[in-house]
């Protein structure tokens, strides 16, 4: 009975991606497949194919699937490409990532989270993702160039490392904005030394905080 629900609401979810705009195959059909209840508490497994954020540990939260779909559809992502995130989370968009491209990089600020994140998507049998424990804004300087940067958390402003951090023809997406109420995603397009900015969508995300977290 249960799959049963679970499966109509899936298909409900994929008709409202649609109808807001999401038109890449590819895209939707990782959110298709990719069960989103694995990354959420027990509590919530149930409300995992709602268009909704729903909450995770350490008070943070896993994006709406909607604003998921946008991001991974604005990154026109390929095979060929290195993606840097900036936000592990539950390691949901993480995972969608890693179906489209070639390897993710993420790190998350709570050690907790990483771990959580780290050990689900192992278990998942995902071999192109690597994690780190720290602070996102300032890049992961090693690996650098990314072609594509994801920030799944709100900035005031483009961090000066991550824009340092992006290839040249390189995407960057990223929420940027003063408060909760008033963030808008942005798509950023780096072409030699211009920098060409889109503006996609409203968004609320939670706040990207400078330093990491032991907890
Ligand atoms: N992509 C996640 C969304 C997580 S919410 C998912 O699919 O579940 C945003 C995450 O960004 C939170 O886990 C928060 O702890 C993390 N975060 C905020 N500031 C950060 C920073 N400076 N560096 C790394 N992670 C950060």
């Amino acid at each position: 009975m249960f799959e049963k629900i679970k499966k109509s609401k899936k298909f409900d979810l994929l008709m409202e991606l649609k109808k807001n705009g999401i038109v890449d195959r590819s895209v939707l059909n990782i959110i298709e497949s990719a069960d989103r209840s694995f990354f959420v508490d027990e509590n919530l497994k149930q409300k995992s194919n709602l268009n909704i954020a729903l909450p995770i540990d350490c008070g943070q939260t896993i994006s709406q699937p909607l604003v998921v779909a946008h991001m991974t559809q604005s990154l026109e992502l390929n095979k060929n490409l290195r993606a840097l995130e900036i936000g592990t989370g539950s390691g949901y968009q993480s995972y969608i990532l890693s179906k489209l491209c070639r390897f993710v990089y993420t790190i998350e600020r709570y050690n907790s989270l990483k771990k959580k994140a780290e050990n689900l998507l192992r278990q998942l049998g995902t071999k192109n993702i690597f994690f780190k424990h720290a602070d996102g804004g300032l890049g992961w300087k090693e690996q650098a160039p990314f072609d594509r940067i994801l920030v799944t958390a709100n900035a005031p402003e483009i961090p000066h490392n991550l824009l340092k951090q992006l290839a040249n023809k390189g995407i960057m997406i990223i929420p940027i904005g003063d408060d909760y109420n008033e963030q808008v995603l942005k798509k950023i397009i780096k072409n030699d030394n211009d920098i060409k900015i889109e503006n996609l969508m409203k968004v609320r995300f939670v706040p990207l905080v400078e330093g990491k977290e032991n907890q």
